[in-house]
C-alpha cells in the first residue's frame, strides 16, 4: 500500500506546520492528540514508534485494557468521549487528560488530572458538553476541586457547519472565561477535517483520528 501509516502520520504533521505558520504561532503551543479508539494496541504501538506520545481514546471499557497493555510506552493518554459519573474516578486512574468534563457530577476528588470542560455547540442536549452560558459556573466548582487543573475548553465543530466560524465563538467563549481563571487558556479543537480552521483560531490540542490512522474498524 502506497499510503501507510508513516505516511499518513508525515502528511498530517506537514499540514499541521503549515497552518500554524499561516496562523504566525509557533508549533510549541500545539500538541497532536492521535485518537486510537476502535484500533488495536498494536496500531498505538507503531504511533509510538513513529514518535507520536499523545493519545486519544472515547471508551473507558475499550480504553482501561488497552492503556494497561500499553504501560511500558512513554504515552500520555487524552479521554475525550463522553464520560459516565460511575465510570469517571475509573478513568482518572489511568489518563493524563479529560478533555469531556461537561458535569457537576464529575467534579469530584480523585487522582489528580487535566481536564478541559467541554461545549455543546449545538441546540441538542445529548451531544456532551454543557451549554455555554453553564462554563463559568462549571469552571468556578473546577477550580475549587484541587486535584482537578482546569487548562480550558474543548468542543467539536458541528456536522454542516462552517468550523472556522465555530471555533471562533469558541475562542471568544474563552477569553471571557480567562477573565476568572487566567490559566485556563488552552483549546482542544480540530479534528481531521477541520484542524487547519482550529490552528488559525488558536487551537493549542488538536484531536486528530482517521486522517493519521485510516478508517476506524467498527465499535465491538
Ligand atoms: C473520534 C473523535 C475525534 C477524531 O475524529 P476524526 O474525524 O477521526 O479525526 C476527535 N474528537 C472526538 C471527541 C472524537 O470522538
Amino acid at each position: 500500500m502506497v499510503d501507510s501509516l508513516a505516511d499518513r502520520l508525515a502528511g498530517v504533521q506537514t499540514a499541521i506546520a503549515d497552518a500554524v505558520r499561516e496562523a504566525n504561532r509557533s508549533p510549541d503551543d500545539i500538541t497532536t492528540v492521535v485518537v486510537t479508539k476502535f484500533h488495536p494496541a498494536s496500531l498505538v504501538r507503531e504511533l509510538s514508534q513513529l514518535g507520536v506520545r499523545d493519545f486519544g481514546e472515547s471508551r473507558h471499557q475499550e480504553a482501561a485494557p488497552k492503556i494497561a497493555e500499553l504501560a511500558d510506552l512513554d504515552a500520555r493518554w487524552h479521554f475525550i468521549g463522553q464520560l459516565q459519573s460511575k465510570k469517571a474516578r475509573a478513568v482518572r486512574e489511568y489518563v493524563d487528560v479529560v478533555h469531556s468534563l461537561d458535569r457537576e457530577s464529575l467534579v469530584a476528588e480523585g487522582p489528580p488530572v487535566d481536564v478541559f470542560i467541554q461545549v455543546n455547540l449545538t441546540e441538542d442536549p445529548d451531544r456532551g458538553g454543557v451549554s455555554p452560558s453553564a462554563i463559568e459556573s462549571l469552571a468556578e466548582l473546577v477550580m475549587a476541586e484541587g486535584s482537578l487543573n482546569l487548562l480550558g475548553l474543548m468542543a467539536v465543530a458541528p456536522l454542516a457547519s462552517q468550523p472556522r466560524r465555530e471555533f471562533e465563538r469558541v475562542r471568544l467563549l474563552s477569553e471571557s472565561l480567562q477573565r476568572i481563571a487566567p490559566a485556563a487558556s488552552a483549546l482542544s479543537m480540530g479534528m481531521s477535517g477541520d484542524f487547519r480552521d482550529a490552528i488559525l483560531e488558536g487551537a493549542t490540542h488538536l484531536r486528530i483520528g482517521t486522517a493519521i490512522t485510516g478508517n476506524r474498524p467498527s465499535p465491538n
